[in-house]
């Protein structure tokens, strides 16, 4: 297997924000790694694999400070956390992050995995050797916090279900909801070791009360907000089919 060129690939999706991903992980373990431009500083949803370094990448203006938040602990998200020196993550999961246990963070899953990456991000890149940097919190953030980016603001909204710590932000003025894998257009994960899908089912009924213009999601394509609540709604009918056959 070659060692591959480029590592990202990086789209304008309007509103000063970008959309980078790492197109040689597996399609499972790849997510999205969102940059949001704002006056006095950026902002970093997620920070993908960590199997390249991510700072170089980014589309940033030389000496402007980068705000990196982690929407959940799963290694996916990450693995470039600790290249940042402003580190935030939610309270529930944000002591894990000092030693990224792999029950936390689930690397074994990709370590698992049959063809992780379709090229090396370097010589001699072994899958068994897959370690997620220990990337200690700096501040943790609660339900409501507010991230001011100087001429925009995200509020962090608690999200649990997928994991506990999971967690979204919404920039109220513009529309935009950054989502985590708390929801995406995809398949969602409530049965994995720290999931719940009680506390899932009151993240939904919150999502489903949104106004948004754009979902921007831990994985998959962005979304509008009739097709959030497409999402929503299919997530609770599946749901409440399981908890209550025939009804
Ligand atoms: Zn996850
Ligand atoms: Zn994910």
């Amino acid at each position: 297997m070659v060692v591959a060129e480029q590592w990202y690939e990086q789209r304008e999706v309007g509103d000063g924000v970008v959309l980078l991903t790492e197109p040689h992980v597996h399609s499972w373990a790849r997510c999205n790694i969102w940059y949001v431009r704002g006056r006095d500083r950026d902002f970093l949803v997620d920070s993908g694999s960590g199997l390249r370094p991510l700072a170089p990448a980014l589309p940033r203006i030389a000496g402007q400070p980068v705000i990196a938040v982690a929407t959940h602990i799963h290694f996916d998200h990450v693995g470039a956390l600790h290249e940042f020196p402003l580190r935030c993550a939610h309270r529930a999961e944000a002591m894990h992050y000092a030693s990224m246990p792999d029950r936390e963070t689930l690397a074994p899953v990709f370590r698992g995995l049959e063809n992780p990456v379709t090229a090396l991000p370097h010589a001699g890149w072994r899958p068994q050797d897959y370690r997620v940097e220990p990337a200690p919190i700096d501040s943790t953030l609660e339900d409501g916090a507010l991230i001011d980016l100087g001429d925009r603001q995200l509020t962090v909204l608690h999200l649990p279900g997928h994991s506990p710590g999971s967690i979204g932000f919404l920039d109220e003025r513009n529309g935009i909801l950054f989502s985590g894998d708390a929801l995406y257009d995809g398949e969602l994960l409530d049965e994995l070791e720290r999931s719940d899908i009680e506390s899932y089912v009151r993240t939904m009924e919150r999502l489903r009360s949104l106004d948004i213009r754009i979902g921007h999601g831990g994985h998959c394509a962005s979304f509008d907000r009739a097709r959030k609540d497409v999402l929503v709604d299919e997530y609770l009918a599946g749901r409440r089919r399981q908890g209550c056959p025939g009804s």
